[in-house]
């Protein structure tokens, strides 16, 4: 099953898309992931994609394409894969729809889970990651204690694009780039709507009802 994971930021595409894949067992793809792993190591597509995120700016269209291309290439993704943070415009989502047709594949699913606004803004600027093993926590979680990671003892941090006036950035470029696509896939009737806005457990259950599995 190829699915792509959509909504703004905040809403929880990565949780969620980290769950589906281990559910499915089919790798998670996150742009997001990869552009700051590369950042950390200070790689030459690091350099170049800090300019943009750093800003609260997307990752040029040409740079990100070419990465997610060579990613899909690879063999694990043969059964079916899940995209987070990709595409964010549409010029990405009908590359990608070339890409996957001279593999004769296609898009299965679009999932775009639904939080309001104010809600996001707040769990952005309480979103805590860890340095080790990349696991997400919220401040408000009862098992964060001292920045410390629950699950692996690491130090918590808070990303760089997850402060108030680079959030706002990020919110603008959604709302003008990403946005349009919404319109794009549900016109070819792949679109599912996931609310998200109440418990994990329940955004999860959601998800896989509007990708029709039950479990
Ligand atoms: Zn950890």
């Amino acid at each position: 099953m190829n699915i792509i994971f959509v909504g703004a930021p905040g809403a929880g595409k990565g949780t969620h898309a980290k769950k589906l894949s281990e559910m499915l067992n089919i790798p998670h793809i996150s742009t997001g992931d990869i552009f700051r792993d590369n950042i950390s190591q200070q790689t030459e597509l690091g350099i170049v994609a800090d300019k943009y995120i750093s800003k609260g700016m997307l990752v040029p269209d040409e740079i990100t394409m070419s990465i997610v291309k060579d990613r899909l290439s690879k063999e694990d993704c043969d059964d079916g894969f899940i995209l987070d943070g990709f595409p964010r415009t549409l010029v990405q989502a009908e590359e990608l729809d070339k890409f996957l047709e001279g593999k004769n594949r296609k898009v299965d699913y679009v999932v775009n889970i639904l939080v309001e606004e104010d809600v996001l803004i707040q769990r952005l600027l309480s979103r805590r990651v860890c340095s080790q093993c990349k696991s997400t926590f919220s401040l408000s979680q009862t098992c964060v204690k001292n920045d410390t990671c629950p699950k692996c003892g690491g130090k918590l941090v808070k990303r760089d694009d997850d402060k108030i006036e680079i959030i706002k950035e990020r919110f603008i470029s959604y709302h003008n780039q990403t946005e349009p696509l919404l319109n794009y896939y549900a016109a070819r009737k792949i679109l599912r709507n996931a609310k998200g806005m109440e418990s994990y457990e329940q955004t999860l259950k959601n998800i896989l009802e509007a990708i029709d599995i039950t479990k």
